[in-house]
């Protein structure tokens, strides 16, 4: 656990509770993927190991009480990961087509984007490993894509 965790892991229950009763909340999911992804062009995953907020949480709490099985082997597979990919970004881009740019419609999508792969984290931490979900996690594949070619590969 790094102490910056203990920190960022309040913004999960901000964003999956409170976003339920206040969606614009939803927002900060895309300030933080913007400063995220900014940063994984010069550090890859950092944001993973030590800030995001579920990873924090999945670290904390999960891991506490995860039944420490191994991960499901198509979680390491490229191809994979990139479909669990493609799936969620429709599903967003689905969703946010239908809010008819409504903004706090298109808030609660990314609230409710949260909620949901929170949901599938949980299961999966407890059922296999507690960080099962950032092995296919969208924002961790991307993460790592661009870190692949960013500033800290070319150093
Ligand atoms: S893989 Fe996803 S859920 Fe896991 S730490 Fe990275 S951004 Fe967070």
């Amino acid at each position: 656990m790094k102490r910056t965790q203990l920190i960022t892991i309040w913004l999960l229950p901000v964003v999956v509770i409170g976003g339920i009763f206040y969606p614009l909340l939803g927002y900060l999911v895309l300030a933080m993927m913007a400063f995220f992804l900014t940063l994984s062009f010069f550090k890859s995953r950092y944001w993973c190991w030590n800030l995001c907020p579920r990873g924090a949480f999945l670290d904390i709490v999960i891991s506490k009480t995860s039944f420490k099985k191994p991960i499901p082997k198509i979680f390491i597979k490229q191809w994979f990961r990139w479909a669990v990919f493609a799936l969620l970004m429709c599903f967003v881009v689905f969703r946010i087509m239908r809010t008819g740019g409504n903004l706090i419609a298109i808030g609660a999508v990314f609230v409710g984007m949260c909620i949901l792969t929170t949901i599938i984290s949980i299961i999966l931490g407890l059922t296999t490993r507690h960080r099962s979900w950032c092995a296919i996690c969208p924002m961790g594949t991307l993460q790592g894509a661009i870190g692949k070619i960013g500033v800290s590969k070319q150093e």
